[in-house]
């Protein structure tokens, strides 16, 4: 490698879209470029926000571990053959594992790339297209809640999920089961409850739910495996799943039942394969989820989805339902039956649109590494 690129950028959402824990119109992250001798560059983005919010993550944080810690480590390693070095080189970095996955992804599409081969043959994959699902943030309008579920259930979205928080959980679920009856339906709490609030879950198990996704703590398993242990419907985690050992920690507890697994929130790619072998081994399905990504760091997520534990329809969206613009040529688009294709060229399989990221990137830093 011989140098790498930096990009803290911003996306306008069309609509914003709110979660238990806050409510985004600009989504911000940082895009990485890595560049070998040959002119070749590969691609990653660090979905981190410009606040402390999903994760403790943020793009000042990333930019901050990259320039003191994870560039000076990857100048000393810019020989690095295959990018499953990479999470050996920054061992010695405790946590960060957003910033880690941004630079590790930008390994995978070089490395790809260098190739000739597109990265979800190299990683594994065995789908030529992923299924989506769609999230749906918390309205709080249940006219407007309804008109979207038509919405994307018209678009060819195969599964609905909508965002819940305290006051906005029950009535949602029980309008959405009479007026779509059995469509597969799931909710996601991004942890905004407690034990005590077990009985919105009793209550939230009636409904044939196909899974309930991060209800408490973000950082919890034990509590999870306690509420996992009075309701039938299976408990998803997203949030408190940063790692291999967490997934083995939470299974062996009986805290979950599926794994939303977000590369990104996990480090990367090679810890996404490790979760991935570990749940496949036990029999338990896992899906990829997203956190806003642009076209760049979603072509990870169209690339993991392609694994064969991947079980359920996934947070992956086209282009088009969160962004104008996008800077990836084509855009990602969804298919009338709900899919979307795994593009088969070399990489992550979509070109880069440079010129708009140089536009609207509001920093831009540059290294040598060689
Ligand atoms: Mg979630």
């Amino acid at each position: 490698m011989k140098k790498i690129r930096l990009y803290h950028f911003v996306a306008r959402l069309r609509e914003s879209f709110e979660t238990s824990f806050g409510k985004t119109i600009d989504r911000h992250c940082v895009l990485v470029a890595v560049e070998d001798s040959s002119g070749l560059i590969g691609w990653g983005e660090a979905p981190v926000d410009d606040g402390p919010w999903y994760s403790y993550e943020t793009v000042d944080t990333t930019l901050y571990v990259y320039r003191e810690f994870i560039i000076p480590l990857l100048k000393k390693h810019s020989g690095i053959e295959h990018p499953v070095e990479f999470q050996d080189i920054v061992s010695s970095i405790r946590g960060y594992r957003m910033a880690k996955a941004g630079i590790e992804f930008a390994l995978w599409d070089l490395y790809a790339k260098s190739l000739g081969k597109p990265l979800y043959k190299l990683i594994g994959g065995v789908r030529d297209y992923i299924v989506s699902g769609v999230s749906i943030g918390v309205i709080g309008d249940m006219d407007r809640l309804i008109k979207s579920v038509e919405y994307y259930l018209d678009r060819g979205y195969r599964r609905v999920k909508i965002k819940i928080k305290p006051g906005w959980d029950v009535e949602p679920v029980k309008t959405i089961r009479k007026l779509f009856g059995d469509i597969p339906l799931q909710v996601d709490a991004n942890a905004a409850y407690t034990l005590f609030d077990k009985h919105v879950f009793l209550e939230l198990d009636k409904y044939g739910l196909t899974m309930i996704e991060q209800p408490l703590s973000y950082e919890d398993l034990y509590e999870h495996s306690i509420l996992q242990s009075m309701i039938k419907t299976p408990i998803c985690l997203d949030e408190s799943i940063k790692s291999l050992s967490d997934a083995i920690a939470g299974h062996r507890l009986g805290s979950y039942r599926v794994i939303n697994v977000k590369p990104a929130r996990v480090g990367g790619i090679l810890e996404t394969i490790k979760i991935h072998d570990y749940t496949m081994m036990h029999n338990i399905p896992i899906w990829i989820g997203g956190m806003l990504e642009t076209g760049i760091g979603r072509a990870f997520q169209v690339a993991a989805a392609t694994l064969p534990n991947v079980r359920y329809p996934n947070d992956i969206s086209e282009s088009s339902r969160y962004y104008e613009e996008e800077i990836v040529e084509p855009p990602w688009t969804l298919r009338s039956n709900g899919t979307i294709e795994v593009p088969k060229k070399p990489g992550i399989g979509v070109e880069v649109l440079e010129e708009k990221i140089e536009k609207y990137a509001k920093r831009k830093y540059e290294y040598k590494l060689a």
